[in-house]
């Protein structure tokens, strides 16, 4: 008999996972090298270090361990947030009259308010231990920028964080939040960098986006003494630091005897759902089990549904190493009407190795529905999602709905990755109901996919 779900499992502290899972000990998640632009060969190891910490271009090369040991200086930082709640949806459960079992992993359970912390404790910790005295990064809707500036104040680095201009407009408050923590914010595209100054030129009334702020302070990084460069998403490593997120998830399961039949992630850059999907991964790579993996996107930045699968630099004044992904172009704005985050234009390369092989579905959805379940969960369940984890609630309730239908009874897991305190000017518009879905054209994309660089290494992919 199974034992009865309480409706929130939590894990004591000695339950929090000791190592992190590396999905890419596994062949199946193994993904082409990144290249050297200028070599069009891989990237060596001083390729990287140059930009980033040694020890997370360590982890981002580790294809060897399977568990990669989390250090006490990081776990102590963890325990003030974690283990975070897994939590079952009965309320949303009985308002779909669904047969379904729906459980939500919660990581919004912190002031940045976001999973971000999960990776930006450890790279900052290990920009510590390599003795730097300052990281920069970029930020878009806020909240990688919120985490950063956390774990920056908590290991003692100074943090730089070019933030789009739009959204630091947009949310003055979170601006706040980072020089709070100590963080000095810049707007981007700014004149403080050749990359900004050169943007600014050609578009001098632009709001800029994420690639040019990704240029911007990796530019920061590279010309500044004992400075690296702290990326939020999309890498390997991120996606390591992230799976305690999988783990905790596994483990609240385990305990009930409880198997999820469909896993649901939103997907930005993919460190979230490759977070939370990493340790049933790894069982499905070795013929484990028949989970069915779903990634959500938003409709008017639809990388795996409607981009290409090729090598394409990860920053828009394409300074960056050549990563295989699936991409809408380095050069694609997403339309200024997108109120949640989720607007990068490439897509985590492990995410994008296993979707190519089929290990993962992908779904997009228009904002204005993202927005209807975001509501209808903050009803039923009580929590303010954000934006973002709105498109993995839109799906779950999708899913409910079709159990009902069909009278399956499936259990569906997914991850509620933060608040939307920050993002009540979209819920504004979607009260008001001036909420616009805006789906790019093809003719849209085609202008993006333009900008991917059309180099040996894409030779037969274009
Ligand atoms: C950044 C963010 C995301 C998307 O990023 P991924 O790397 O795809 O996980 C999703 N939800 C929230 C709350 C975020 O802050």
């Amino acid at each position: 008999m199974a034992k009865k779900i309480p409706y929130k499992i939590y894990l004591t502290e000695d339950e929090m996972p000791k190592a992190w899972y590396n999905l890419k000990a596994h062949k199946g998640a193994r993904h082409a090298p990144f290249v050297n632009p200028a070599t069009q060969k891989p990237c060596s190891r001083d390729d990287l270090t140059h930009v980033f910490c040694d020890e997370c271009v360590d982890q981002e090369l580790n294809e060897r361990d399977e568990y990669i040991a989390i250090p006490g200086g990081i776990r102590s930082f963890y325990r003030m947030f974690r283990p975070s709640p897994l939590v079952r949806a009965y309320c949303l459960e009985s308002a779909l009259k669904t047969p379904a079992e729906i459980y939500y992993k919660f990581e919004g359970n912190n002031t940045s308010g976001s999973h971000k912390l999960n990776s930006a404790a450890a790279q900052a910790y290990y920009a510590r231990c390599q003795g730097l005295r300052s990281i920069t990064t970029e930020t878009g809707a806020g909240q990688w920028g919120t985490a950063l500036a956390m774990a920056a104040a908590y290991y003692g680095l100074h943090l730089d964080v070019y933030m789009v201009k739009v959204s630091s407009e947009q949310k003055p408050y979170r601006k706040e939040v980072m020089r709070t923590y100590g963080a000095n914010v810049i707007p981007s595209p700014s004149n403080t960098t050749e990359a900004g100054r050169k943007l600014l030129a050609e578009f001098p009334d632009t709001g800029g986006s994420l690639g040019c702020a990704i240029s911007e302070a990796v530019e920061k990084a590279v010309t500044t003494d004992s400075c690296r460069y702290v990326l939020g998403s999309v890498l390997d490593h991120v996606l390591l630091h992230q799976s305690v997120i999988g783990l905790e998830s596994k483990i609240a399961l385990d305990k009930y005897g409880v198997k999820p039949d469909v896993i649901i992630g939103c997907v930005g850059g993919g460190s979230n759902f490759g977070g939370l999907i990493a340790p049933f991964m790894g069982e499905r790579l070795e013929g484990l089990n028949d989970i069915d993996f779903v990634g959500v996107e938003p409709a008017s930045c639809p990388s795996l549904t409607r981009g290409k699968y090729v090598y394409d630099f990860c920053d828009s004044a394409k300074t960056t190493p050549l990563a295989k992904m699936y991409t809408l172009g380095c050069g694609f704005m997403p339309s200024p009407n997108h109120a949640g985050g989720l607007r990068y234009h490439g897509m985590s390369p492990i995410i994008s190795k296993l979707y190519h092989d089929g290990f993962i579905r992908a779904v997009s959805a228009e904002q204005s529905k993202v927005f209807e379940a975001a509501t209808m969960f903050a009803r039923t369940e009580g929590i303010l999602p954000a934006p973002e984890s709105a498109h993995a609630i839109r799906t779950a309730i999708d899913e409910a709905v079709a159990c009902r239908e069909s009278g399956k009874k499936k259990v569906i897991l997914f991850g509620l990755t933060g608040t939307g305190y920050f993002d009540l000017a979209a819920y504004k518009q979607y009260n008001e109901g001036t909420m616009t879905d805006i789906i790019p054209t093809d003719a849209d994309l085609a202008r993006g996919f333009s900008t991917i660089p059309d180099c040996p290494v894409n030779a037969g992919l274009l």
